[in-house]
């Protein structure tokens, strides 16, 4: 029986299939199996491993502290919870920060939600087309995808949803999106004065509804879509909506759980930004393969929900926290928010060169450790081609996701750390998947 089979033998079937076989150790970017046969994490385990699976000085620290004290409970302190805090709060883009700890990135995306309505006073959330923040309720009220709303979805207030421009449409072979997604496509919708105004007048008629339905409490937003296909939103839209969302009392929270701290090529995306998001949230890079998450803002803003409103047991956990630390630690010693960039030049590159050899690839687009590309039959999405090209990095023992708002992307996010024999790898699996998927 296959790895799949054999997890939905025992495993209720929404936790959905699986890539590859299931491992038993892992390395960088390497996920090996019982028999030792390795496999690139082109996927980084949803986005957390950017220093690489079993980073030695995180397994260090965490194996240090598994020895002294794992658990405290959230009411309790504990050593590694304070130097975290702190640690975090130093680099965060806040003057007086405050950090709410959480565990995962959706109990991250509840926490600012509350804190939002507490600070402003008012109920609703203005969220975005193709947006991805988690599956618990008010969070998948966020979320855009409709299968994953069929079984409940709500926060207590309402959400009204704008259309950001597309970045990759309409598909122009050879079109390029590179780093931190300040080059919109020059065709896309997202690079022309009309797309720009379509969106804010679509912007403008979601903040006008949550006005009506109790105010508008928090404008929320990825500052690159990564679930749904790594869709890059230009700077300078973010400041649009921030200067939108304060004109109506809203905070503006950035859900920087997949982005932040250097997968995207900078610590916080608010470094490209002239206005500073009121919430930042953290999480995946944060544990590194632990469970922390984060909510980050000023200490005035994040101060207005009361004492004892958002604890969970495990947040705050000193195994969790003092793997946060070495890898906050981490992340600046090795300056991964370069290191970032300059992977994502080379998978630009090289992707470029693919592209210009296939046309079907379109749209390909790169964010530091974090790139892309669709897969295009006359100029339409062709998931089967996406899926082709998953399934023959498989073949290369390269390990990638599908996805993307038609089924028609692929996305390659891998661990920012790599050698160069591991970039190399990486890029003539790419290759070769993208050969084979031509036949
Ligand atoms: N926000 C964003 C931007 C995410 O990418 C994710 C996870 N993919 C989440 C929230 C939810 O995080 P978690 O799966 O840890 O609950």
């Amino acid at each position: 029986m296959n790895s799949n089979r054999l997890r939905t033998a025992y495993e209720a079937r929404s936790t959905g299939t699986t890539a590859g076989p299931a491992f038993s150790s892992g390395h960088g970017p390497w996920l090996r199996t019982d028999d030792g046969t390795a496999w690139f994490d082109g996927t980084s385990g949803s986005g957390a491993a950017t220093l690489g699976h079993q980073h030695p000085a995180v397994v260090e620290a965490a194996a240090a502290q598994l020895t002294r004290l794992a658990h405290t409970g959230c009411r309790l302190n504990s050593d590694p919870r304070l130097r975290m805090v702190r640690r975090l709060g130093a680099l965060s883009p806040y003057r007086e920060p405050a950090v709410l700890p959480t565990v995962t990135g959706s109990e991250a995306v509840e926490a600012a939600l509350k804190v939002a309505r507490a600070a402003t006073g008012h109920r609703s959330v203005v969220g975005f087309r193709h947006a991805y923040h988690g599956k618990t309720a008010g969070a998948l009220a966020l979320t855009w995808r409709a299968e994953f709303k069929r079984f409940g979805a709500g926060p207590h207030g309402s959400v009204f949803t704008a259309a950001l421009p597309d970045p990759r449409r309409p598909y122009e072979d050879g079109a390029h999106l590179y780093e931190d997604g300040s080059q919109p496509c020059e065709n896309g919708s997202g690079g022309t004065a009309a797309g720009t105004a379509a969106f804010l007048s679509s912007l403008t008629a979601a903040l006008d509804e949550a006005e009506r339905h109790g105010g508008v409490a928090a404008v929320v937003l990825e500052p690159i879509q990564v679930t749904e296909g790594v869709l890059t939103v230009d700077p300078a839209l973010l400041d649009l909506i921030a200067r939108a969302a304060h004109d109506r009392g809203a905070l503006l929270v950035l859900d920087e759980i997949y982005t932040g701290l250097g997968r995207a090529g900078r610590m916080f995306t608010a470094e490209l930004m002239a206005e500073v998001p009121d919430l930042t949230l953290v999480g995946k890079t944060l544990g590194n393969g632990f469970p922390i998450s984060a909510v980050l803002g000023e200490r005035r803003v994040m101060d207005a929900l009361p004492p004892g409103v958002q604890t969970s047991t495990y947040s705050g956990s000193p195994l969790c926290c003092a793997a946060a630390s070495a890898v906050l630690d981490t992340l600046v010693t090795q300056d991964v928010p370069a290191r970032a960039r300059s992977l994502g030049r080379r998978l630009g590159v090289r992707l470029g060169e693919l592209a210009a050899h296939h046309p079907w690839m379109a749209a390909v687009r790169t964010a530091g450790a974090l790139a892309a590309f669709d897969c295009t039959r006359h100029g339409r999405p062709d998931p089967a081609r996406a899926e082709a090209v998953v399934e023959a990095a498989s073949r290369a023992r390269l390990l990638l996701f599908g996805g993307g708002p038609e089924g028609a992307t692929v996305k390659i996010v891998p661990p920012a750390l790599l050698t160069e024999y591991e970039l190399e790898f990486l890029l003539r699996a790419l290759a070769t998947a993208v050969s084979d998927a031509d036949r």
